[in-house]
């Protein structure tokens, strides 16, 4: 899409959207953004973090850079667009829920495979940034090999995620607030083929699908209603 379309499509957007959500633009001006999920994704243009979860503006506060990296917690560094949006998504706006979304076809995660020359000038700060995969690339390839370049590609991009999960550990605000019970952390992995969702189940550490999670919650919540019940039927009981 050229400059020339996205203008067209803004018009289109305005003749659509600008009259149905009049309204919650407004309240979110009026009140501010209160959103309650930091979403951290990849740049790549086939993710798109509102779309894939049906989000709303005002719904999502959203990090997104090459390999939806997390560089770990490092108060002298300069290289802090990441780092700053995860402090401000915790420390100003409160966030309860910190999504980290790593995707298939992921072409930071293939890069890790191949070497930037060093003398390529136009790439410094690619090659820099991809540092931050280094870990996920190195167990990817004890994990399955070098041989099939699919299977590689694929573990890299999961190993991915559960990396920058324990990235995101590092930040003290992160981990006193996960310490505390306050903040729910997922790592995701989407599917641009067919749109499907897999998250990280540290517990039994492997990906399943997302939907899965909502079975577990809704087990979760049956036992803690038939917990309830009992303690109420001891009470009436005695
Ligand atoms: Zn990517």
């Amino acid at each position: 899409m050229g400059a020339e379309t996205l203008i067209k499509s803004h018009k289109q957007f305005k003749k659509k959207y600008g009259k149905k959500y009049s309204s919650l633009f407004q309240r979110l001006v009026d009140e501010g953004q209160s959103p309650k999920t930091l979403f951290i994704a990849c740049s790549d243009s086939r993710v798109v973090p509102n779309l894939i979860t049906y989000a709303k503006p005002g719904d999502l506060f959203i990090a997104r850079n090459i390999g939806n990296f997390v560089p770990p917690f490092d108060p002298e560094s300069e290289a802090s667009s990441t780092p700053a949006v995860i402090e401000y998504a915790l420390s100003v706006l409160n966030v309860d829920n910190i999504i980290l979304c790593g995707h298939t076809d992921c072409g930071a995660c293939k890069s890790l495979h191949k070497d930037i020359p060093l003398d390529d000038i136009e790439m410094t700060h690619i090659r820099k940034w991809l540092r931050f995969g280094e870990s996920a690339k190195e167990q990817a390839i004890a994990f399955v090999g070098i041989k099939d370049k699919k299977m590689l590609y694929r573990a890299t991009e999961k190993f991915n995620v559960i990396e920058q999960l324990k990235n995101l550990l590092t930040y003290p605000a992160v981990k006193r607030k996960v310490a505390e019970g306050k903040i729910f952390v997922q790592g995701w992995y989407y599917h641009l083929d067919n749109g499907e969702l897999e998250y990280f189940d540290p517990i039994e550490h492997r990906f399943l699908p997302v939907e899965t999670v909502l079975d577990k919650m809704e087990a979760q919540q049956q036992e803690s209603d038939s917990e309830l019940n009992e303690q109420e039927f001891n009470e009436a009981a005695q």
